[in-house]
């Protein structure tokens, strides 16, 4: 559900900046708007020169020697926004981007007329303060930002750029579709791991540094304060389990790193690169990933010639601990969805369209860790669905392991057998007397 959203590397000044007040709450206040500054040769000229100076110490800061000396340019606004959208554009293509913006209508994050492209080239364009391309290998300082505040940028985006030198960023630039748990966890690597550079550079003068931080996931709850404060429309107005999602890999991504760094020093997030974290679950408990615990691959069978003619599989992705974290944060509790979305252990989303009416459908199957974690998970879901759906029937003769809601989106079907959970969501009215059938079939082959 952190859905493929590709702005990898261009990276966002609120993000970066509102956790980084909440680090440095103790020192002056520092002015973290961004404020118009006219560019002109000399200013251009000692930004560029600040930029070789910090690729210097974020090099020593990170263990990672300089390989290229780094291309960089100072742009305005307007350039850097064209950059952003041609980048964007050649990163993710119409088609996926569509079919994102039906998975989260049909999870309701979000409403039904919702244009996810629209709102991420809004929100790009927004939010950047400037951005290592790896194919160029190129960084891009923004003119607009006051000096303080590009040193803080510089020092994240190079070390995109000596990521790019000794990782090869540009491999999980087009990540295999099917697995975006995995690709939000290497999001967050990348990410937490420029971020939690930056934030040494910012905390060397203090002569402290971030294993002597409390766990900065904490700061979560400053980026929304931070928005305010800043007027980020875009951002405040975007449906929460987006702006969760691009808060994810700068707050949790640096709160994994800083637990690496803790256990095994810089050098062990440089092997981290190789031994790459394998889901949202790693990243949001460190443990997991130290233990190696992997997720349990899940399949579920296409099942569009049982839902018959114009029905179409449209996607096939996983949730992850994550994911279902949003699923249930939309309609839940905060504390309740995570209770709830821990103890994952792997899951199949897939979503079918309609092509004659545009009905979306949900199938979606997790196992859990055990089978108490199952359960919890599938309570949670049933009052979810009934919290969506205030207005929605359930049915009455059913065992306890089992939920069926009409819904004005169609039925809902929530099926627990011990550590697994069969969720399937959006059927027409008319198949309601196979749904047990097509359950019973998806079981069979799980
Ligand atoms: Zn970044």
């Amino acid at each position: 559900m952190s859905k493929r959203i590709r702005i990898a590397l261009i990276c966002s000044l609120l993000l970066l900046i509102a956790a980084h007040s909440a680090l440095v709450a103790q020192q002056p206040v520092r002015p973290t708007g961004v404020k118009p500054a006219p560019a002109n040769t000399a200013r251009t000229a000692e930004v560029l020169a600040a930029a070789n100076e910090i690729l210097e110490e974020v090099s020593v800061l990170r263990s990672l020697k300089t390989l290229n000396p780094v291309k960089s340019g100072v742009k305005s606004r307007s350039e850097i926004e064209e950059e952003v959208i041609r980048n964007f554009e050649e990163l993710s293509k119409p088609e996926e981007l569509d079919v994102i913006g039906k998975t989260m209508i049909a999870y309701g994050l979000v409403p039904k007329d919702f244009k996810y492209r629209e709102l991420m080239i809004r929100l790009l364009t927004e939010q950047v303060a400037g951005f290592y391309r790896p194919k160029s290998k190129e960084l891009f300082i923004a003119d607009w930002i006051e000096l303080n505040q590009q040193r803080l940028v510089m020092a994240h985006e190079l070390t995109h750029a000596l990521q790019d030198q000794h990782f090869n960023l540009r491999r999980f630039e087009d990540w295999p579709r099917g697995d975006s748990d995995r690709e939000a966890a290497i999001h967050a690597l990348i990410e937490g791991d420029a971020t939690g550079t930056m934030y040494n550079y910012q905390l060397k003068p203090m002569k402290t540094d971030i294993t002597r931080l409390p766990n900065i996931s904490i700061f979560a709850d400053q980026t929304l304060m931070q928005a305010e404060k800043d007027g980020q429309k875009v951002f405040l107005s975007a449906p929460s389990a987006i702006r969760e999602s691009l808060i994810f890999p700068y707050v949790y991504g640096v709160s994994f790193v800083q637990e690496l760094v803790k256990k095994k020093g810089w050098d062990g997030v440089s092997r981290a690169f190789s031994d790459l974290p394998q889901s949202t679950e790693q990243i949001l408990h460190f443990d997991k990933y130290a233990s190696s615990e992997q997720p349990i691959k899940v399949r579920l069978t296409d099942f569009a010639s049982f839902l018959g003619s114009g029905w179409k599989r449209l996607d096939t992705d996983i949730n992850g601990e994550f994911g279902y974290f949003l699923i249930l944060r939309e309609f839940l509790e905060t504390g309740e969805a995570r209770k709830a979305a821990a103890g994952w252990g792997g899951d199949q989303s897939t979503l079918y369209e309609n092509t004659r009416t545009g009905q979306l459908l949900l199938a979606h199957l997790s196992v859990w860790d055990s089978a108490t974690d199952a359960d919890e998970f599938f309570q949670a879901y049933a009052r979810r669905t009934l919290k969506r759906y205030p207005q929605s029937r359930a049915r009455k003769d059913l065992p306890a392991n089992e939920r069926n809601f009409q819904t004005p989106d169609g039925g809902t079907l929530i099926q627990l057998r011990d550590k697994s959970v069969l969720i399937i969501e959006g059927l027409p009215a008319e198949m309601d007397e196979r749904s047990t059938k097509l359950s019973d079939s998806l079981w069979k082959q799980f």
